[in-house]
């Protein structure tokens, strides 16, 4: 997957990192926070206090913080849960909350499930080493992983899938799609077929895509018209 880098604050990281045996998932618990405004936040602000992670991952985007050659300082505790991860064996990743409030957007949780995977694949960590940073200190992250623990086994089994199994991917706004679909589904937008949520967000499946601009290429790039079409064929 593709990955921008942009270099953590070399003071908020720590030395070599020893060896890859966990991946730990995060959620940042900060509204409306993207990848991008993680990695400028850590690169430019010396904290002080230990506090970092190796990827932040939002719907449209992973960023790379501390290199994975070093240590980040995603689950140090004074107390620990777990008796062998720590910040000196472990990748920390995590996830933002582009939306409202702290629930995390499915096009989030499916992007870090896909990128987690290419992780387990490169550093060869087995599924029960990815872990939520709630297994290792006891501490409420990811929030909706430690609420709902559903949530957390659709993670688990969407990291078991085949390899060659794509996750379902949902699209929330047009521009997203790839470019040979937008036409389409922008004019049933905007005639209303497809209907906009009170976010302006609509709920399409990729599986949906190919199909629909088929039909609409099949009316004549009329596929909004297509009740009316079907009506004079009744005629
Ligand atoms: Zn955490």
């Amino acid at each position: 997957m593709e990955i921008q880098t942009k270099l953590c604050n070399r003071s908020n990281y720590g030395g070599k990192l020893k060896e890859v045996l966990y991946i730990v998932i995060h959620y940042t618990s900060n509204e409306g926070d993207t990848a991008k405004n993680n990695a400028d936040y850590f690169a430019r602000e010396a904290l002080g206090a230990p506090a970092s992670a190796h990827y932040f991952v939002d719907e449209k985007e992973i960023w790379s913080s501390v290199p994975v050659t070093h240590i980040a300082y995603h689950c140090g505790a004074k107390v620990y849960v777990h008796p062998e991860c720590r910040n000196s064996n472990s990748i920390g990743v995590e996830m933002c909350l582009t939306g409202k409030g702290m629930a995390i957007r499915q096009a989030t949780i499916d992007r870090t499930v896909q990128f987690v995977r290419e992780l387990m694949a490169q550093y060869n960590v087995p599924l029960d080493h990815v872990l939520r940073h709630y297994d290792v200190t006891g501490k409420y992250c990811p929030g909706p992983f430690v609420d709902h623990p559903s949530m957390w086994q659709a993670f688990q089994k969407a990291l078991a899938g085949e390899q060659e199994e794509e996750v379902m991917k949902v699209y929330k706004y047009v521009p997203e799609m790839p470019k040979w679909a937008q036409d389409t589904f922008t004019r049933l937008v905007q005639s209303g077929y497809i209907a906009k949520d009170e976010k302006g967000e609509i709920d399409v499946q990729e599986s949906t895509l190919q199909p629909v601009v088929y039909l609409d290429r099949l009316t004549g790039g009329k596929i909004e018209k297509l009740p009316e079409l079907m009506k004079d064929l009744g005629k």
